[in-house]
Formats: C-alpha cells, sequence, structure tokens
C-alpha cells in the first residue's frame, strides 16, 4: 500500500484555527480504511477550555464518531509535536501512529521535555513520524506570533 500524508488536511485546520485568532495547529484522525473520521484545530479560546487543543478534540471527535474511547489502528496527523497532555491522551486513545510537523521545543512532549511515550508509564507507544511538511507548519507558528507582537 502506498503510503499517503493527511498533513495537508491537517495545515488546512491550522489555518482556519488561525483565522479564529487561535494558535494555529491542525490535527486530522484517520481510521484503518483510510477515511478521515475527524478534524479539528486548536479552540482553547472559543470553548475557553485549556485542553481544546487540536489534538484532543480530533480524537474525542473521532471517539464519538467510532462509539469507543478507543482508537486502535488510527493515525492521527498534527501540525505540532504533542503536548505532554495530547500525547497522553494519544496514548490513553490507542492510536497507532501519530504523524507530527513542527518540533516543539517550548511545549512539545514526544521528542523533548517529558518524552511521554518513553516514559515506563506509557502503557501504549503509538509510532512516531515527525518532520512531516514541518516548514509550512511551522512558518504558519511564526507569521501568527509575529503578527501578535
Ligand atoms: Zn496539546
Amino acid at each position: 500500500m502506498n503510503f499517503r500524508s493527511y498533513m495537508d488536511e491537517a495545515l488546512a485546520e491550522a489555518r482556519a484555527a488561525a483565522e479564529r485568532g487561535e494558535v494555529p495547529v491542525g490535527a486530522v484522525v484517520v481510521a484503518p480504511s483510510g477515511v478521515v473520521v475527524a478534524r479539528a484545530g486548536n479552540r482553547t479560546r472559543e470553548l475557553c477550555d485549556p485542553t481544546a487543543h487540536a489534538e484532543i478534540l480530533a480524537m474525542r471527535a473521532a471517539c464519538a464518531a467510532v462509539g469507543s474511547e478507543r482508537l486502535p489502528g488510527h493515525d492521527l496527523y498534527v501540525t505540532l509535536e504533542p503536548c505532554p497532555m495530547c500525547a497522553a491522551a494519544i496514548s490513553n486513545a490507542r492510536i497507532a501512529r501519530v504523524y507530527y510537523g513542527a518540533a516543539d521545543p517550548k511545549s512539545g512532549g514526544v521528542a523533548q521535555g517529558p518524552r511521554i511515550f518513553a516514559h515506563s508509564q506509557c502503557h501504549h507507544v503509538p509510532e512516531v513520524y515527525d518532520g512531516i511538511a514541518a516548514e509550512p507548519a511551522e512558518k504558519l507558528l511564526k507569521d501568527f506570533f509575529a503578527a501578535k507582537r
């Protein structure tokens, strides 16, 4: 089977988030069949919810669509390295593979910081692929924060 990246869909969600004044991070959840079951961008400001990160919202919607608190065999695409909270939720959801774009030296929890998936208390470790379309993802974030200053 040929690899198909769904990062463009995640980037579209990140752009939409920026237009709403939210930090531009987007995520999509892809079922084993290759169908996108959920897509989301950050909505922390809109929902007044510090947990409303793109990954959390996308997994929540995917779980609701599937009717289960777990998403085995599902892939998550996210434009930025997941934070510790999202990484823990990814593990709890039993996501099979995580593809992310930009590295996040400030708040990332996968390749740096607490490295959630490397922790002995992490019961499910997904396959992780980083640097997927990292450039456009990083540019979105840089432009967003530059405009804020
Ligand atoms: Zn997060």
